[in-house]
């Protein structure tokens, strides 16, 4: 039996025109409730990630923005040990103040690189003053590794400098795995020009970060570790309110 079509056509076209409102409406309802669906659903997208962002940076601690001084130990002055290769201190201790400096900013500390014999040493106020060398280049002997640090002989804030040594003391030798030479700190660092040069209320040590000879691995391809040693080191001091 053949099936009515053109009846049903007919039927169909007029049938098809309130379904097809209804359908044109229930598609427009389904946009409008999508749309504010998704109205909806962005408002606390955007309320956690303006929250996100809000909270992201750290709450403000008295401590950020505190002024470090770092001295490039012979920036500006000399090259300092010279190894047999050509490798200068002067080239090795400014590639550490610098990448401590970042290090620093990066936290909020207000850091200023300083030459060895930088004009800005005369009375120099800040909350922490490191000046950063390194030792000779040449084999002395098996024993001719590690690291010193020393504040003045003649300290005028000597606990907060004796505080400021033992913090750089306990971070950088955790953090090089560099034994701490306690009984060659030396005249030279113990009397150091810019400790006599900077305000007498300013802390401040020198630090002889390793021996470029037997320590050049560390102090060269390793440097992450020299800097986080320092960085850590004054971190412990600057933290605990200087
Ligand atoms: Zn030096």
């Amino acid at each position: 039996m053949a099936y009515p079509r053109a009846e049903d056509g007919r039927l169909g076209l007029v049938g098809l025109f309130p379904k097809a409102l209804s359908f044109l409406l229930l598609f427009a309802l389904l946009v409008l409730g999508l749309l504010g669906g998704l109205w909806f659903h962005r408002e606390p997208v955007v309320t956690s990630f303006t929250q996100e962002t809000y909270l992201a940076p750290q709450p403000p601690s008295p401590h950020r923005s505190l002024r470090v001084g770092l001295v490039a130990g012979h920036l500006g002055h000399d090259s300092g040990a010279v190894c047999a290769d050509g490798l200068t201190e002067v080239e090795v201790n400014t590639a550490i103040a610098q990448e401590a400096a970042r290090r620093l900013e990066a936290l909020g500390y207000t850091v200023d690189v300083l030459q060895e014999f930088d004009k800005r040493l005369y009375g120099y106020r800040a909350a922490a003053l490191l000046s950063i060398h390194a030792d000779s280049c040449e084999y002395i002997n098996e024993l001719a590794t590690g690291f010193k640090v020393a504040r003045a002989q003649a300290d005028a804030v000597p606990e907060r400098s004796d505080r400021l040594v033992a913090c750089l003391i306990s971070a950088y030798g955790k953090s090089t795995g560099l034994r701490f030479h306690k009984d060659s700190i030396t005249y030279d660092m113990t009397e150091y020009h810019a400790f006599r040069e900077i305000a007498p209320e300013t802390p401040a040590a020198i630090i002889e970060v390793g021996f470029l000879y037997l320590d050049r691995d560390l102090l060269t391809r390793e440097r992450k570790r020299v800097v986080e040693g320092i960085v850590e080191g004054l971190r412990c001091f600057l933290e605990e309110g200087p």
